[in-house]
């Protein structure tokens, strides 16, 4: 029986996903078992690591990667990095509403007082928000004094000398491929950010 139900484990795979569903002590996302079953009790010391933690909080924690004594712990650790990685790319897809409206400012489709011009050519295009100048994609997003702050203080610090308020630089930015995987996350997620909440 018991036999039996260490095959059954085998198909039973917990799929990582989000990762914040997880148990990292008890379930099956290691390739190599249940990291309880494996490590056994001494485990949580050994990794540094509560007991209680999910997945996402065990590789997304502030904890600096551990260099260990056993083959066993290091092989943890990097497995650590590639759900890490995984978990990056994928927090995206967890706010699909960003992503649409991201989509239609991208095809310039978002109904901003200077499209809105265009087939109604009395209408105010003033921007919304200064009254300052006129509304624009561009301007409304990025270029307006009351944006441009919010886009200041997600932005200055992760783009640095990169820094911009103009839409077509910052497009650029964006289908660059940046080597620093949380540098160009937090570049789309603060663009879609700033897209959904203005
Ligand atoms: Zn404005």
């Amino acid at each position: 029986m018991i036999k039996l139900w260490d095959t059954a484990k085998g198909f039973y795979k917990k799929e990582v996903g989000n990762g914040y569903n997880t148990s990292f002590w008890y379930d099956n996302w290691f390739t190599k078992g249940v990291l309880v079953e494996i490590l056994g009790p001494r485990g949580v010391i050994d990794m540094g690591i509560s007991n209680e933690a999910t997945v996402a909080e065990a590789v997304l924690g502030v904890r600096r990667r551990k260099r260990h004594r056993t083959e066993l712990l290091n092989a943890i650790e990097s497995e650590m990095v590639a759900v890490k990685e995984k978990l990056w790319e994928n927090v995206e897809d967890i706010t699909p509403k960003y992503a649409f409206i991201t989509w239609l400012a991208m095809l310039d489709r978002l109904t901003t007082m200077d499209r809105v011009a265009r087939w109604n050519s009395g209408v105010d295009v003033t921007c919304a928000l200064c009254k300052n100048a006129a509304e624009s994609r561009s301007h409304l997003f990025f270029e307006c004094s009351y944006s441009s702050q919010i886009w200041e203080h997600l932005m200055l610090g992760i783009l640095r000398g990169s820094y911009t308020t103009n839409w077509n630089a910052i497009v650029a930015l964006l289908k660059q491929s940046d080597r620093d995987k949380k540098r160009s996350f937090c570049l789309r997620y603060g663009f879609q950010t700033i897209i959904y909440v203005i």
